[in-house]
């Protein structure tokens, strides 16, 4: 295990919450990342366009981090070249690779759901030629897909063995052990505009941040 390996997080994160975090920070842990790099992205392809700002959504990044040393964020979604359209992830792993060449570890991380979701992104299948992919549990989604083309390219591509992510540049799957967390952020917009408290859901300035600004409805 001598490679370092990197790790993009991409979400929309409307707003960031615990159920992001902790996982990201059980796995610089259990897969020896050198850093995780959350990625929010301008317009996301395949949900509902989000109630916060980029700006704001940005702020909440930026708020939730300061406590977090082995996280950052990769604002290369947020170019302007990119601004007008729907960030792909394939686009932004090829203009990764483009910039930091062939050989550094890269890894990119997906809940489950969003795994379960992967054939109806753009290129799906090739994203393996840039990036392995770290699957993080989540409570309430299947931990198969019965869907037999993912679920084959799962079975032909997945390592239980962590040191293939450190030994290749790209092309493996690895089903993390990290925590499962019930939270999401469409369930903290809902609970705050019914006037409820989502405290313990995300860190404490986040959820000062959504209070002063009136977000979703407070
Ligand atoms: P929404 O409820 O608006 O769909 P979300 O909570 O799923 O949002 P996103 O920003 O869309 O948050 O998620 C970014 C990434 O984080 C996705 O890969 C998603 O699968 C993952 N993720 C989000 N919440 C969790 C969770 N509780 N546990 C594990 N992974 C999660």
């Amino acid at each position: 295990m001598t490679k370092s390996l990197t790790a993009l997080f991409g979400g929309t994160f409307d707003p960031i919450h615990y159920g992001h975090l902790l996982p990201a920070v059980a796995l610089v842990e259990e897969v020896k990342l050198s850093q995780v790099s959350l990625l929010p992205n301008h317009i996301p392809p395949h949900k509902t366009q989000p109630e916060a700002s980029t700006y704001q959504r940005i702020e909440m990044l930026k708020l939730a981090i300061a406590d977090y040393p082995m996280l950052s964020i990769d604002m290369r979604e947020m170019s302007q070249s990119r601004l007008d359209r729907p960030s792909y992830t394939i686009e932004t792993l090829q203009a990764w690779r483009m910039e930091n060449g062939d050989q550094p570890g890269l890894a990119f991380i997906l809940g489950q759901d969003s795994l379960l979701s992967l054939p109806t992104w753009n290129n799906w299948q090739t994203l393996l030629n840039y990036c392995h992919l770290l699957i993080c549990r989540r409570p309430g989604y299947a931990e198969n897909s019965d869907n037999p083309q993912l679920k084959d390219w799962i079975e032909r591509h997945q390592t239980k063995n962590i040191d293939d992510l450190h030994t290749h540049p790209n092309g493996f799957i690895y089903f993390a052990n990290t925590p499962l967390e019930n939270i999401s952020a469409t369930e903290i917009r809902e609970k705050i505009s019914n006037g409820k408290s989502c405290e313990t859901l995300l860190p404490p300035k986040v959820w000062q941040y959504i209070q002063a600004e009136h977000l979703y409805g407070t």
